[in-house]
């Protein structure tokens, strides 16, 4: 989808910074960080939101969450913890109507969310 903006970050049209990539997902900064780790994991493939899963989207959802691991990990956070979201519409703050789950670390989070 040439107007979905992480589409074009997938595509390379837009840059990102990478910290994370196989054949399924890329995981790059978020632009506005709202922690000091705040990375957001995409499927390479255009899917709107969590409603628009399929039964077949299973394996693309799990490597998401096993790249948000591995991402944690790797910046030390395994331990100390991290959190991982996704928004789903409006009311949730969704802005960016491309699958990604947002993986947020490196401070105290509060709960719940506003
Ligand atoms: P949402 O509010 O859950 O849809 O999250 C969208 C996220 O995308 C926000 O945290 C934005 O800061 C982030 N974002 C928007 N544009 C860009 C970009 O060009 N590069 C990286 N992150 C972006």
């Amino acid at each position: 989808m040439s107007d979905c903006l992480f589409c074009r970050i997938v595509a390379g049209e837009i840059p990102a910074e990478p910290v994370y990539q196989d054949e399924d997902v890329l995981a790059f900064r978020d632009i506005n960080p709202q922690a000091p780790l705040h990375v957001l994991v995409v499927p390479r493939r255009h899917i709107a939101t969590l409603n628009d899963l399929t039964p077949d989207d299973a394996g693309v959802v799990g490597t998401m969450h096993l790249a948000a691991a591995r991402i944690a990990a790797e910046h030390g956070l395994a331990e100390a913890g991290y959190r991982t979201v996704f928004n789903c519409n409006e009311q949730a703050g969704q802005t960016v109507f491309h699958l990604h789950l947002h993986v947020l670390g490196g401070r105290a989070l509060g709960w719940p969310p506003g």
